[in-house]
């Protein structure tokens, strides 16, 4: 059998777990639950909830009156917030506390002067609901060379999306340097995030290639994926099992795995399993 080796941190972080646990056990009861967008960003472990009773919503338009909401891990806006409690709905609200201190930090600063930096992916919903917290004026940037574009500015207040590289939010903070006469930067990345973007750096040099497992949506595991390419590792970055072209076994006998904090156990095992086999 090949040798699997899974990196010491890998797979469901503590606000995934807790959103994951809360919704499969509120469905136990029954209700019109409802989540707009993926409560977390993996396809197989939401396509679980579905079958449980789960329904996804695109937008709070398509939510009926009075259902009940989970709030993804990720978060909302204010905005969505106030729209779901004019529908009457029954708000349970999933959002990670990590996430959470991010929103406070962001709307807290800016009630006191300063212009927002927020490092991340501008695509990324919990970048949506972080700037759903903030009234003031606020910059998205996802590296230096944005930060490049900015105007000058008197006071700028940095904050990171969890799943970011500390070293990214310390380059872009050295950027934002000359920029403004007082920086105010808050290290919002989440332990979870450091500590599986470590495990894998770990991995280098053990391992003939590394099997980066999570939805091809999630932030986080495509952290993990760059981690270990810049450390100078084989990658192939798969959702499940099916994804998988056993090609990329030749001449590969030492085979990391690492998974993403929104990849369920479950998963991970099964394609840990059947790697091991092929
Ligand atoms: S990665 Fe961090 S911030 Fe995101 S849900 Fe997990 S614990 Fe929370």
């Amino acid at each position: 059998m090949r040798k699997i080796i899974l990196a010491d941190h890998a797979g469901f972080c503590f606000g995934v777990k807790l959103a994951v646990d809360g919704i499969a056990e509120a469905l136990e009861k029954n209700c019109d639950d409802w989540s707009i967008g993926m409560p977390i960003h993996n396809p197989q472990e939401v396509a679980r909830l579905c079958a449980k009773g789960l329904k996804i919503a695109s937008n709070v338009e398509e939510i009926p009156c009075g259902a009940r909401v989970f709030i993804r891990a990720h978060g909302e806006a204010l905005s969505v917030l106030k729209e779901l409690q004019a529908k009457d709905a029954h708000v349970v609200d999933m959002t990670c506390p990590f996430v959470q201190r991010a929103q406070a930090r962001a709307g807290e600063l800016s009630t006191q002067g300063y212009h927002v930096v927020l490092l991340g992916d501008i695509r990324h919903p919990e970048i949506r609901s972080i700037q759903g917290h903030v009234d003031g004026s606020i910059d998205v940037v996802a590296d230096e060379a944005d930060v490049a574009k900015l105007s000058k500015m008197r006071r700028v207040a940095l904050i990171s999306q969890t799943t970011q590289r500390e070293e990214l939010l310390a380059s872009v903070a050295s950027a934002l340097v000359p920029k403004t006469e007082e920086l105010h930067v808050c290290n919002t990345v989440c332990r979870a995030t450091v500590e599986r973007q470590d495990a894998v750096r770990g991995l280098a040099g053990k391992v003939d290639g590394l099997v980066v497992i999570g939805g091809h949506e999630s932030a986080n595991t495509a952290k993990l994926r760059d981690i270990g390419l810049a450390c100078g590792m084989d990658v192939i970055w798969i959702e499940n099992i099916g994804e998988f072209d056993g090609r990329w076994l030749m001449g590969k006998d030492r085979i990391g795995a690492a998974a993403g904090a929104s990849t369920p156990e479950w998963l991970i095992t099964e394609v840990c399993n059947k790697i091991a086999r092929m």
